[in-house]
């Protein structure tokens, strides 16, 4: 029988696109490296009788989501061994006594960061929250000075998303120079600063980045051509093999809860990418939960310890 060697059955066609070298962008992992490196800065400044980092969260109402989050930061700081204030408010709190509180733990010398979970309640303004907080003690990186000193390129708190995503990619080695990035979702938290971080004169950067939202017109064609896709927008398995390259990194920012009747607390936590699918195609992916999430967490603590940093260099 002759055979035709440059004859490739279907089949193992398949399988030769299964042999993209796929790693896993481990974030718990990651993060796990972060504190323990954070613990070991507490510990010395224990030993020396110095100041240890504090962090507060202000928690208002019941959102299961919102609990789990404040829960998971005030776990980190007790892991790392930074003091931390957890304040929590019935979902019916005014926006003046909420106000005051900001105030107070503006002045509060004992903290040097603090954090209002958010959403908040319809009857809030998010804004004005978020601009009431001092600058200086604003470890997620929302005010309005923090982001103008982010897109200059001046010292502050970077956003603790996009910055967790960056910290990801440096510390797995993950080549950004001259890539071509597409970050689906423009958020003022997660996109938006993304696409400026990853496209500053500056390594982790120098991407060429395409910032996508609802109205971008043919999608899939842009993120097929992309050599780093981050997706945050917040609908499940949205991203889908057809829509990513053979060997590109995809990031996945996405947490939604869906029902799954086989977990005993009956939801699960799903991503923006249809991981299954997509993951064999990638040179590198993260999972949810274990990727952006504990990232998220290690970035907030980074730029705790940043903020006391600051105050003690500025007495
Ligand atoms: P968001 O405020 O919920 O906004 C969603 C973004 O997605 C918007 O820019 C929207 O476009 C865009 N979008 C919606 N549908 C789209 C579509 N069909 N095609 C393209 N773009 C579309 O975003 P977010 O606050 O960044 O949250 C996004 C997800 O990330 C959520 O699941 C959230 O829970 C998660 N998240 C996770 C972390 C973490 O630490 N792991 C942190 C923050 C957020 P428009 O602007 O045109 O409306």
């Amino acid at each position: 029988m002759i055979s035709y060697p440059y004859l490739i059955p279907i089949s193992e066609c398949v399988s030769l696109e299964k042999k993209v070298n796929m790693q896993l962008l481990d974030g718990k992992a990651t993060a796990a490296e972060i504190k323990l490196e954070l613990r070991q800065v507490v510990l010395k400044r224990k030993e020396e009788g110095k100041k240890i980092p504090h962090l507060a969260a202000v928690l208002v109402g019941n959102d299961g989501g919102s609990m789990t989050y404040v829960n998971a930061k005030v776990k980190a700081c007790d892991e790392i061994g930074f003091e931390s204030t957890l304040i929590r408010y019935d979902e019916t709190v005014s926006e003046e006594i909420l106000l005051r509180k900001i105030d107070s733990l503006n002045k509060d010398k004992s903290i040097d960061g603090f954090i209002v979970q958010l959403p908040l309640p319809k009857h809030i303004d998010e804004l004005k929250v978020t601009q009431a907080i001092d600058a200086r003690k604003d470890v997620d990186g929302f005010h309005p000075i923090n982001l103008g000193n982010m897109v200059l390129n001046l010292p502050g708190f970077l956003p603790a998303t996009p910055a967790g995503i960056v910290e990801l990619l440096k510390r797995n080695n993950v080549e950004t120079e001259g890539k071509s990035c597409v970050i689906i979702g423009r958020s003022n938290i997660v996109g938006t600063p993304l696409s400026i971080m990853l496209g500053r004169n500056k390594s982790p950067g120098n991407c060429t980045v395409t910032l996508t939202h609802s109205r971008t017109k043919n999608l899939s064609e842009i993120t097929s051509k992309a050599d780093i896709i981050v997706a945050a927008i917040g609908k499940p398995e949205f991203v889908t093999a057809d829509m990513v390259k053979n060997g590109a990194v995809v990031v996945d920012v996405g947490t939604t809860r869906v029902e799954d009747a086989s977990k005993a607390r009956g939801w699960a936590l799903k991503g923006d990418v249809k991981f299954d699918e997509v993951a064999p195609k990638c040179s590198y992916i993260s999972p949810v939960p274990g990727g952006v999430g504990p990232m998220t967490i290690a970035s907030l603590m980074m730029n705790t310890l940043h903020a006391m940093e600051l105050k003690e260099n500025n007495k």
